[in-house]
């Protein structure tokens, strides 16, 4: 089969490999739809997860059941899915302890685009298939679909994990389509005030529709300094960090409330150590928590979170800037995910 791949770190290229094999559990899947992920370009062009040569990329798809294993209960051949970015081992002990993300070790529930193929390939393949896919909506197109992959739920991990309540105010560093995700997040468990943190027109517009009631531009300055500014010194209740570096935790730390939460689902790709102001963290003892998080995967997740689209609580079609028809537009979609023009936010391609 064909599929789109790291050759080696900084390098991509279409390739041929054998078809996956399905286990008992599994499922192969045909994609419908898919998108290129930020991950995706830390992974072939910061070596995020080191040197990997001839992996398929990609982990965000709609797709349809091509097979499925002799003990797969609830899919069969031709079902409409969503897989997510990640697919834990349900059967490992750090599922049980409620971290499926990390089942078998640190981040192992990510297997697509690092540990095995990804999506970017005439079939993948599913592990555990019942705990890890979720029947499409009928409402709900393959393009919106497949912003359930990754896009919402690390978003709304980030709001989660924020524990984001009525009334409170939230800070989002960071409105890519995660970020965009983590406003919607906030808007949804009921956040009050809202400042969104970015530069491009185009996700600044998107984060007022999403629920922002405050934009921040950090190429106007430091962060800290414009949202202290506009909360007359105030602190903020959460901070949910979506985008910038090392540097951004101090800035977080320096606008958050006492027993306030800084939520992190950021890639921190560079730098050997996070900085956290000492009299900003109440010399050790203001109980503001920092969490970050890499998002849940699994069945039951996306089909909550599709529950939100099929009932028309979250559009996510502000997001898909970007919309391609044709398997060989993954390549453009990278390279646009790498450059990051002005007026993207997300793209997908349909096959
Ligand atoms: P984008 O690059 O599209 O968005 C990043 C955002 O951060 C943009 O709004 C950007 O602004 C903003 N930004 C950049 N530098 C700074 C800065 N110094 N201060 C404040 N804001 C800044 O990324 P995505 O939304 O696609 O992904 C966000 C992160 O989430 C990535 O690191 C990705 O790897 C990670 N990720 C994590 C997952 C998880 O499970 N935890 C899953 C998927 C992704 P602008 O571009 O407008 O200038
Ligand atoms: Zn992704």
């Amino acid at each position: 089969m064909k599929g789109f791949a790291m050759i080696r770190i900084n390098r991509v290229g279409w390739i041929e490999k054998e078809k996956p094999t399905c286990g008992p559990k599994d499922a192969l899947v045909r994609p419908l739809a898919v998108s290129p992920c930020t991950s995706d370009v830390h992974t072939v062009y910061e070596g995020a997860i080191g040197e990997r040569t001839n992996l398929i990329l990609g982990h965000e798809a709609v797709g349809v059941v091509a097979e499925v294993g002799n003990l797969v209960r609830d899919f069969k051949p031709g079902d409409k899915v969503i897989i997510p970015a990640i697919t834990p081992d349900w059967e490992a002990v750090e599922s049980q302890m409620g971290f499926s993300q990390h089942s078998g070790g640190m981040l192992n529930g990510w297997k697509f685009s690092n540990v095995k193929d990804g999506v970017f390939a005439e079939f993948f393949h599913v592990n555990e298939a019942d705990g890890n896919m979720a029947l499409l909506p009928e409402n709900v197109s393959v393009e919106e679909g497949v912003m359930l992959s990754d896009m919402v739920p690390t978003g709304f991990h980030g709001a989660d994990n924020a524990r984001v309540a009525y009334g409170e105010t939230v800070a989002v560093i960071g409105i890519g389509p995660v970020g965009l995700m983590a406003v919607a997040g906030a808007n949804l468990r009921g956040a009050g005030r809202i400042f969104a943190v970015g530069s491009r027109a185009v996700c600044k517009e998107a984060a007022r529709k999403y629920g922002a009631t405050d934009i921040i531009d950090y190429k106007n300055g430091d962060v800290a300094v414009q949202i202290r500014e506009a909360m007359k010194n105030k602190p903020v209740d959460k901070v949910i960090i979506a985008g910038g570096d090392l540097a951004t935790f101090e800035q977080a730390l320096k606008i958050v409330r006492p027993g306030g939460i800084v939520s992190n689902v950021n890639y921190l790709g560079e730098g050997d150590h996070i900085k956290i102001n000492r009299l900003d963290w109440g010399v050790g003892m203001g109980h503001i928590e920092i969490i970050g998080g890499l998002m849940p995967g699994g069945r039951k997740n996306m089909e909550y979170l599709s529950n939100l689209l099929k009932y028309k609580k979250l559009d996510v079609n502000p997001l898909l800037t970007h919309r391609f028809k044709g398997f060989e537009f993954v390549e453009k979609g990278l390279a646009l995910m790498k450059d990051k023009p002005a007026d993207l936010i997300k793209p997908v391609i349909t096959i």
